[in-house]
């Protein structure tokens, strides 16, 4: 993985000493996503949740062999059952789609949750000058729901503070 890792400046991160209150909705207040991108820094690729068939459980024995990690019973529900497919990854453009299924298969897993420059870097569609999506109609489920000033929002923001301010932390 040779993208860089962004070293950027973030406009407006909340001050951790002094966190925003919830207003009288129950709301942390709004933030604004301009120049910021953040939550796509460490995505590595859009996360699509894209149809699987269900696989039987001689299947999944052989899956937990090749990978030499026990499946949980869990995950193996899952893996039974399998997906659908959300709707966004039907409804992508055949190009993209090709394109991203292209780079999942030769997707290298990082070593995660090492140090930051271990993540998986910004999001092969995130446009590092614009920080916006470069795909925005189309993208996934899990990037529609991740709410600008939500908790989430406001803690990766200052996680990238954090690595700007103090690079060796
Ligand atoms: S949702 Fe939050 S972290 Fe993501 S771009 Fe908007 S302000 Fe930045
Ligand atoms: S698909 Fe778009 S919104 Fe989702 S992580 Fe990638 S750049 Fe960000």
């Amino acid at each position: 993985m040779d993208r860089p890792f962004p070293s950027i400046v973030v406009a407006s991160v909340p001050d951790r000493n002094n966190p925003p209150s919830e207003d009288s909705s129950g709301k942390l207040p709004v933030v604004e996503c301009a120049n910021c991108g953040v939550c796509c820094f460490h995505m590595g690729y859009p996360a699509y949740i894209r149809p699987r068939e269900p696989m039987t459980e001689a299947e999944i024995d052989v899956l937990q062999e090749q990978s030499g990690r026990k499946i949980s019973a869990r995950r193996r529900d899952e893996l039974r059952a399998g997906h659908p497919g959300e709707a966004h990854w039907h409804n992508l453009p055949d190009d993209l789609k090709a394109e991203l299924e292209t780079y999942i298969a030769g997707y290298q897993l990082p070593n995660y949750g090492q140090t930051l420059d271990t993540f998986d870097g910004p999001c092969i569609w995130l446009d590092m000058q614009t920080r916006m999506c470069k795909h925005h109609t189309v993208r996934p489920n899990v990037c529609r729901d991740f709410e600008t000033g939500s908790p989430d929002c406001l803690d990766w923001r200052r996680t990238y503070e954090d690595r700007i301010n103090d690079p060796a932390g």
